[in-house]
């Protein structure tokens, strides 16, 4: 991956924030609608049509539909598959690893943002896929804790790799950092400059200004970061066949704090618990 660091920022007026949030929000509630709804038995194509009923009832176009051909509202990543796992005839069984990732427009902005699971509870889950889950998600938040305007965009991969070492010794293993997948800046499109690796790189990167929006997305596995795209030149899957699971937020940064677009409270509560300043728009 190139990194270019010398990429600058724009900021969003807090109107464009507002209508970010529009967005986002539809997204965070599409979220917690298939988190409730999955079950085994399903087909990732099921939730799939859920997911796209709920957007367009909501006043949303599904942004991943037709994106580069993409056939789904959502991506559907189960076990050792990463990111990008398209909807269809898969049945979900107890016990599988999902992840979903989520898009949509409204107004012409954009939220994106993913959620890692167990298919029938955390109950029918392997101890490790629990820790994988809830280390990703742990690692996402470190990444958008260290998201400060004036501060430079890359202490967001170094905050997030710290979280998933920290991880990885309370655990007993290492953890692997998806490295060829990073997430990035959003607005008008889905995908924008600047790239947001998920660990430390060199330099500084660009500065987070007032109005800073980028998706921060790790993608965490139980082996190796190695991995590849199948034949349908969408899914990637780990190497090792190790499961993944991937978190995401779309974040906004002034300099009253952080907005997360794509949580349904806004953040609030989760950033209160981290002791980052929680900064809504209204
Ligand atoms: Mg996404
Ligand atoms: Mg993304």
């Amino acid at each position: 991956m190139a990194l270019f660091g010398r990429e600058r920022i724009t900021g969003k007026t807090p109107e464009q924030l507002r209508l970010m949030r529009a967005a986002g929000l539809l997204v965070g509630q599409t979220l917690a609608l298939l988190a409730e709804r999955v079950e085994p038995g399903m087909t990732t194509k099921a939730l799939d049509e859920l997911a796209e009923e709920h957007i367009r009832g909501g006043g949303g176009v599904p942004s991943f539909l037709g994106y580069h051909g993409f056939t789904g509202t959502l991506c559907t990543s189960v076990n050792e598959e990463v990111v990008h796992g398209i909807p269809g005839t898969r049945v979900l069984r107890e016990g599988d690893l999902l992840s979903i990732d989520c898009g949509a427009i409204v107004q012409g902005w954009h939220g994106d943002a993913a959620v890692s699971l167990v298919v029938g509870g955390r109950e029918a889950a392997r101890p490790e896929d629990l820790q994988l889950i809830d280390a990703t998600e742990a690692a996402m938040w470190a990444g958008i804790g260290a998201l400060v305007v004036g501060q430079p965009l890359y202490a967001v991969g170094a905050a997030v790799e710290d979280e998933i070492d920290a991880a990885g010794e309370r655990d007993g293993r290492t953890y692997g950092i998806v490295e060829d997948y990073v997430g990035h800046g959003i607005g008008t499109s889905m995908h924008m400059d600047p790239q947001v690796p998920n660990y430390r790189v060199e330099g500084r990167g660009p500065k987070v200004v007032d109005g800073t929006t980028i998706a921060i997305e790790p993608m965490i596995t139980l082996g190796d970061q190695d991995n590849r795209v199948l034949a349908d030149d969408w899914t990637v899957v780990t190497l090792d066949g190790a499961r993944a699971a991937h978190w995401e937020n779309t974040v906004a940064a002034t300099a009253d704090g952080l907005w997360v677009l794509t949580e349904v409270d806004g953040g609030a509560s989760r950033l209160g618990r981290l002791g980052v300043a929680y900064a809504a728009l209204c």
